[in-house]
This record gives C-alpha cells, sequence and structure tokens, in this order.
C-alpha cells in the first residue's frame, strides 16, 4: 500500500519561504519569481514495516493538529504506527516533519520510528546554520535522539528497501527504490520531484549540481521504465505516482498510477 500524505500547494521564491497557495484564488503571476511546489510526503507499507518517506513540512493546521498525523489516520494507521521514516535529504519542506516544537524542544513526528539519513548529509547540513533551507533546531534535535540512524553511502537497509547515493539536489541527496507485492516504486526526491521532469528535460537552478541532477533523473526514469515500476514525486499531487514507459524517440511517457488510496486535499 502506497499513499500520498499531501500537505497542500505553495510558492516558494529565492527566500525559501513556503506561501501556502490556493489555486481557487491565487494567481502565481501576482508571486513573480515563485515556482509552484505542492508537497506530497508517502506512507508506504511493507509485510513488515511501515514507512514514510520525507515527512514534508510538519504542517501544523490547528494547534497541536499535524496534516501528516491525520493524513495517516485517513489512511488506517496512527503515527506512532510508522516504523521507519525516510529521509532524501535535509531540506524543510522535505524534513521539517521530522519533529515539532514542544514548549523550549521538540518532540519527533514518530516517536516510535527509526529515521534515517546519509551522514554525510546530515554532517554538511549542520554547517548550513544561516540557510534558509534548513531549521538547523530541528537537525540538532534529531541529532541527539536515539531514533536517528545514519546510511553510509548505498545499501539495503532492510529487504525489499534499497537506498542509493543520487548526489545532484544535495551533495548527499539519496532516492529509495522500495519494492511492495512485487511492484517497485522509485522515490526521487528534488532528484525528480515533478514528471515534468522527465517530459521536459532540463537543468534546474536550484539544484546544487544542475547537470548531475538532470542526467541521474534520465537514468532513473529508464531505469523505472525497464523494471515497470512507478515513480513517485514529492512535488506533485496532480500526478503523484506514475508508470514509465519510452517511445522509439527515447521521450518519456508517463501514465498516472493508481495509488491505494488518494488522500490529496485542498487545504
Ligand atoms: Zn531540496
Amino acid at each position: 500500500m502506497v499513499v500520498p500524505l499531501s500537505e497542500g500547494s505553495y510558492t516558494v521564491d529565492i527566500t525559501k519561504k513556503f506561501i501556502p497557495f490556493d489555486p481557487s484564488i491565487d494567481s502565481i503571476k501576482e508571486r513573480p519569481g515563485s515556482l509552484l511546489v505542492d508537497i506530497v510526503p508517502f506512507l508506504i507499507k511493507t509485510t513488515d514495516e511501515l514507512i514514510v518517506i520525507d515527512p514534508g513540512l510538519g504542517l501544523e493546521h490547528s494547534v497541536g493538529s499535524f496534516t501528516i498525523h491525520e493524513n495517516i489516520n485517513r489512511a488506517g494507521y496512527s503515527y506512532g504506527d510508522v516504523t521507519l521514516v525516510l529521509l532524501s535529504h535535509l531540506h524543510k519542506d522535505h524534513a521539517g516533519g521530522i519533529c515539532y516544537p514542544y514548549h523550549d524542544s521538540f518532540r519527533l513526528m514518530f516517536p516510535e520510528a527509526k529515521y534515517f539519513c546519509q551522514k554525510k548529509e546530515m554532517e554538511h547540513a549542520i554547517t548550513m546554520a544561516n540557510s534558509p533551507s534548513i531549521q538547523i533546531e530541528k537537525l540538532e534535535f534529531i541529532r541527539n535522539t536515539t531514533n536517528l540512524e545514519y546510511m553510509n553511502g548505498n545499501g539495503i537497509l532492510k529487504p525489499g528497501i534499497f537506498y542509493e547515493i543520487s548526489g545532484g539536489h544535495t551533495q548527499f541527496h539519496q532516492v529509495f527504490t522500495i519494492v511492495v507485492d512485487r511492484q517497485s516504486y522509485f522515490f526521487g526526491g528534488d532528484v525528480l520531484p515533478q514528471p515534468k521532469q522527465l517530459q521536459m528535460r532540463y537543468i534546474a537552478k536550484y539544484d546544487y549540481d544542475g547537470t548531475a541532477s538532470a542526467a541521474k533523473r534520465i537514468e532513473y526514469g529508464k531505469r523505472a521504465a525497464e523494471t515497470n515500476g512507478i515513480c513517485l514525486f514529492f512535488h506533485s499531487s496532480q500526478m503523484p505516482g506514475a508508470k514509465i514507459k519510452m517511445d522509439q524517440d527515447d521521450r518519456f511517457l508517463l501514465e498516472n498510477a493508481a495509488l491505494s488510496e488518494d488522500l490529496i486535499q485542498n487545504l
């Protein structure tokens, strides 16, 4: 079972502030220099684990009530059931939901889970205290919990859960392949955040290494096509999952993949 856990749509500009965007009343033209992005963490149930991939912003929609917890409830689970949290990288739109402010400190969003990130990604992120893309206090907090565990390079976390460093978006950005009921799901994080990065090949200026990122997503798209895999897109609630095919001219064809349950919501 794979469930998108949408936190809604936002615009983001060079200040890296995520400003809620409601397409029924807001216009992108009124926000020049902004990118429109959806935020879509994923919940994946395997035989042994309940996994959250990239817990998102950690949106609190009313006091003490978090959108990601409610979305998990709607999928039939509780936040306390989550056993693994996988982090592609530590920018705040992906990792803001690792924990939330509580009195003078923080509390883990998923207290029963093991959280996994690349060791070098953390080592680099904590040197970035002044970056508007990083919430340094949250990273400092989780580093001091026993819930956090590190990966070093590429490997297999558990049977059917694979991780590999992509680089590109951040130096140690990683991607995941998870096999559920013999279907493989590929999560490319911010190296492959939306369907359009396969449909139109381009180099993005928000990447650490845009050329490397562009090459990697072509590689991953081809791999998905060859293995009949489903790509999961963190920044697309229109098409959070897609089957990939290639035509004779080496162009990618994307077909919306039905995920278990459509929990996209308009906040
Ligand atoms: Zn990012």
